[in-house]
């Protein structure tokens, strides 16, 4: 089921939300990088590493949500990583006694069942300053931004010419913003695509947390379709973008586009920060007070 992207990088992709996990060969073992989701699968991925006689060295999760956050007990007891903003986002989470019924409104009804929640989170924060991954394997930079969630970060394996995008530049997922907590959700999420934009000339393979794999051509289309349907939200237009069109990859995909803008205007009425503007409006920044009616 692992398919091999590069030389030492494979991705095994979920039958949930197409879901990646990525396997980093090292010099003794792997790096896993967001493994999910389904039980069955993280079992079946524990046994192929295990025939092939790869032991898991170590974690890695993108950002602080439920289906980057998940581990299982057959891959073992490897360190598990993430960014110190992200590690902090969710050890307050679990941390809430309120997660447990949090968590049972995020995931899905019908795979509840099978996704194991017992190690789910448990991940520890590195330094701001750390550059790399520590492990014994091909270097491995952390690129941290904000944009899709706190301590968001995406990977850049150099020598392999790999970008790891976390939850961006997706064929199926449009963007979805950090609109709870971010400083300004639309300005940080341009401000990190210009991150990835930097990086991109090195890239030949990106691979989505969730969604296809793309080559090298594909890498600067998504920056930039990313970038189009980030932008048509600032400018209050309606963006016309073929992962919430007739020929979307999940068809429920423009609900959350929907709910996304709703958000977006309760965010910008209650605190006049989220840079949005209704549409129908000029480019002229309005008063606060008279940017949603
Ligand atoms: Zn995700």
């Amino acid at each position: 089921m692992l398919s091999q992207v590069a030389e030492g990088v494979s991705v095994q992709e979920s039958e949930f939300c197409k879901t990646n996990t990525v396997v980093v060969q090292g010099a003794a073992g792997v790096l896993l990088v967001d493994p999910g989701v389904l039980d069955a699968e993280l079992v079946a991925l524990a046994n192929d590493l295990r025939e092939s006689g790869q032991p898991v060295m170590a974690g890695f999760s993108t950002h602080p949500h439920w289906d980057h956050l998940l581990w299982h007990p057959s891959l073992g007891t490897a360190p598990r990583y993430g960014t110190i903003r992200g590690a902090a986002a969710i050890r307050a989470r679990l941390a809430d006694p309120g997660f447990e019924s949090l968590l049972a409104r995020m995931i899905p009804p019908d795979i509840a069942e099978q996704v194991p929640r017992d190690l789910l989170g448990l991940i520890a924060g590195l330094p701001a300053e750390t550059a790399r991954i520590p492990w014994d394997g091909p270097d491995i930079r952390i690129i941290e931004h904000q944009a899709h969630a706190a301590g968001h970060a995406a990977l850049l394996i150099e020598e392999r010419g790999i970008l790891v995008a976390g939850d961006m530049l997706s064929d199926a997922l449009i963007p979805l913003l950090d609109v709870m907590t971010a400083a300004d959700p639309i300005e940080d999420y341009l401000a990190a695509l210009d991150l990835l934009e930097g990086v991109a000339g090195d890239v030949d393979v990106v691979i989505p947390g969730h969604g296809s794999v793309g080559g090298a051509d594909q890498v600067r289309a998504r920056i930039e379709q990313d970038r189009a349907y980030v932008r048509a939200l600032r400018d209050g237009g309606t963006p016309a973008d073929p992962r919430i069109g007739p020929s979307a990859t999940f068809d429920w995909m423009h609900g959350v586009h929907e709910r996304q803008l709703q958000q977006l205007a309760e965010r910008s009425q209650r605190d006049g920060t989220a840079g949005w503007r209704p549409p129908d409006r000029d480019a002229v920044t309005p008063p606060r007070t008279d940017r949603v009616r």
